[in-house]
């Protein structure tokens, strides 16, 4: 059983990593930025809604996404644990994470920050841009939601670091390479975070 979060600026490769993780883990990996594309697509009422905010590279607010991560949190396929890819992104949804797992008598076990530069960032997703055409993936795009990360989602893991169940992991390097490095910290997470 493992409760995990994954925390990585945008390119950082955390969904490919958090897919790994969840694989080898067992655990259901939930992304909140998969789940809002679904909806995208599906152009259902939450769709709709989230397009205009990841279209302009900002946060949808923390009252939609927390209300959709509450109820995913209350399926039956999170009981043997789950890893959060993408929330929380600012400390309003920390606090309400917390919330939801202090009514479930739950915590969790630890919390995975992948790091990389900026400039190696925006140089990978304009690259991914290119493939996907993903529609938030233009350069000023990329660049505001970059400043978000450092901006917000950094007092988020400011605060798992406090805690005491951070772990850090650099994650430049090959996609196996860094799922390697990945593995060894989640078996010893208090020695990977200096
Ligand atoms: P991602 O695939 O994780 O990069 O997420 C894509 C987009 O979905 C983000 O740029 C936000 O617009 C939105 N999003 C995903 N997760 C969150 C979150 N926890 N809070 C607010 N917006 C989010």
């Amino acid at each position: 059983m493992t409760r995990m979060l994954i925390i990585g600026p945008p390119g950082s490769g955390k969904g490919t990593q958090a897919d790994r993780i969840s694989e080898r883990l067992g655990v259901v990996a939930i992304s909140t930025g998969d789940i809002f594309r679904a909806n995208v697509m599906g152009e259902t009422p939450l769709g709709v809604e989230a397009k205009k905010y990841m279209d302009a590279g900002d946060f949808v607010p923390d009252s939609v996404t927390n209300k959709m991560v509450r109820d995913r949190l209350s399926e039956d396929d999170v009981e043997n644990g789950f890893l959060l890819d993408g929330y929380p992104r600012t400390t309003a949804q920390v606090d309400y994470l917390d919330e939801i797992l202090a009514n479930g008598e739950q915590k969790l076990d630890f919390v995975l920050q992948l790091t990389a530069d900026d400039e190696e960032l925006v140089h990978r997703l304009l690259g991914r841009a290119k493939e996907t055409g993903r529609s938030d993936d233009n350069e000023a795009v990329i660049r505001h939601r970059l400043d978000l990360y450092h901006e917000q989602t950094e007092a988020v893991v400011a605060k798992y670091a406090e805690r005491g169940i951070l772990t850090r992991v650099d994650g430049i390097g090959g996609i196996d390479e860094v799922t390697d490095r990945v593995m060894e910290a989640i078996k010893a997470p208090q020695t990977a975070c200096p």
